[in-house]
């Protein structure tokens, strides 16, 4: 078993991490930067380095200092969370040159999913379910990619293979416009990412987002963990994740589930990961694999009732996997509302002091969050201050109880998102449950067209 683990992140995750840490007898040290010494998981980490000043590009976001960390404190091995380097195949790789174990994928597969194209041709040939597209990059051949657009069937959508966070992509509905596309396409992917390289893809007009959590130990053994409907989403950004799917049935899952399965034993995967698909008409269709533990990650351990990170870190001392398929049972309905600092009319980041913080409680109730009265929310990162997940028998009784956990949660000093949770609880549509990736902008647009018509 690892005895001491560095934590390369912050907030939320940070203490979800020392927490299962703990739980294994493992010791934890945390690292920070100068705005973040009043973070909770650092006062209660046994061990903390001061690792840069506020902006990530100087902090979590530098390796030497994260790796020298691990170094001074005799660690064994390094926990990246989600965002920062969790997904950077060089900072995997400098870790475990530098002696020290990287609690996710080897450096090979993260570097193979981060590549877009190579990680869609590597799923196609495990037989995992791809969105019709051009199989392969785009050259400068303007006749064939016409071609090519013609067969998959307009709309298109260009997407950059080395593009994440929901940038580098274009939609295309004639052929008067594909060349334009790609060559803007083409530009704004190398700028942004360093990599030119396009692909094309048939533009899924209204799918709904639904995700496969896997374990793996690299050793042979893998299992899926059901799926995750994360639909409701602004900006491709998601706001409410839920755990199963409505409407997905059992064979559905389980067919979904095994190809998954199969390609993490066919491509030698190691931890948790996320296999994220579009949904529509009834078929899934691969987009992306996340090698990381997911903001999300939350609702499937309500409904499986498996501590995915403490698998993490079992999996990072080298051991098998314990759980079989068939121990995994999906129990009751999970429903996780992230809770952002932030104007929830404008969207607008609200940093600042909290005045004043009353965390809701009762049965099925999870906050997963590192704020407290008194903490003061920095303007240099991510806005999210935590997570409220609820878990229940029905997904309509996890709606009711997610509706009342809202209505004690108070968090004062700062605006958030509460407001919007509660419309959002309250929706016919989304109690209806099912909806589509454009559900909630939509409604958004609407509210916002109608609180103008009142003047
Ligand atoms: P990123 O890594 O930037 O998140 P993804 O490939 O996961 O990129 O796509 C992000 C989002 O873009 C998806 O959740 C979906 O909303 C939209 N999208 C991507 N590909 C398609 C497609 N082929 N058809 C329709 N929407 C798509």
């Amino acid at each position: 078993m690892l005895d001491k683990v560095v934590i390369a992140n912050r907030g939320e995750i940070a203490l979800r991490i020392l927490r299962a840490c703990h739980a294994l007898g493992i010791k934890t040290v945390a690292v920070h930067s100068t705005v973040d010494r009043n973070l909770k998981h650092v006062a209660m980490a046994d061990e903390s380095v001061c690792i840069g000043p506020p902006p990530s590009a100087q902090s979590y976001l530098d390796i030497p200092a994260i790796i020298a960390a691990a170094e001074v404190t005799d660690a064994q091995a390094i926990h990246p969370g989600y965002g920062f380097l969790s997904e950077n195949a060089d900072f995997a790789e400098r870790v475990e040159k530098s002696g020290f174990v990287f609690i996710g994928p080897k450096a090979d597969t993260i570097r193979l999913m981060g590549d877009k194209v190579e990680a869609i041709a590597a799923m196609k040939s495990a037989g995992v379910p791809c969105v019709p597209g051009s199989g392969g990059p785009l050259g400068d051949d303007s006749a064939e990619n016409a071609r090519i657009a013609k067969e998959i069937g307009y709309p298109v959508i260009i997407k950059a293979a080395g593009g994440g966070g929901g940038r580098g992509m274009r939609v295309v509905h004639t052929e008067a416009h594909l060349h334009n596309a790609i060559g803007t396409t083409q530009s704004e992917a190398k700028a942004a990412f360093g990599n030119a390289m396009v692909y094309m893809e048939k533009f899924l007009e209204n799918p709904r987002h639904v995700e496969i959590q896997v374990l793996a130990d690299g050793q042979g053994s893998a299992i899926h963990l059901g799926e995750r409907d994360c639909s409701m989403q602004r900006r491709h950004q998601k706001v409410v994740e839920e755990s199963p799917a409505p409407g997905l049935t059992a064979a559905q899952r389980d067919e979904i589930g095994r190809v998954c399965v199969e390609a993490c034993i066919r491509i030698g995967y190691r931890g948790a990961g996320t296999f994220e698909f579009l949904y529509e008409d009834g078929r899934f269709y691969f987009i992306e694999m996340n090698t990381r533990i997911q903001v999300e990650h939350p609702v499937t351990e309500m409904v499986t009732g498996i501590d995915l990170v403490r698998e993490q870190l079992l999996i990072a001392s080298g051991k098998k996997l314990s759980i079989k398929q068939s121990d995994v049972v999906l129990n009751g309905h999970a429903i996780e509302c992230r809770i952002n600092a932030e104007d929830p009319e404008s969207f607008l980041p609200c940093p600042g002091l909290i005045k004043h913080f009353h965390a809701p409680g009762g049965p099925g109730v999870r906050v997963d969050s590192h704020i407290y009265e008194g903490y003061r929310v920095p303007a240099n990162y991510d806005s999210m201050i935590g997570k409220l997940i609820v878990h229940a028998a029905s997904r309509e009784q996890a709606i009711a109880r997610m509706r009342v956990a809202l209505s004690e949660m108070v968090v004062d000093g700062i605006k958030t998102n509460i407001p919007l949770q509660q419309r959002i609880m309250a929706d016919r549509g989304f109690q209806q449950g099912g909806m589509n990736i454009h559900y909630l902008e939509k409604r958004l647009k609407e509210q916002k067209d109608r609180a103008i018509d009142l003047g």
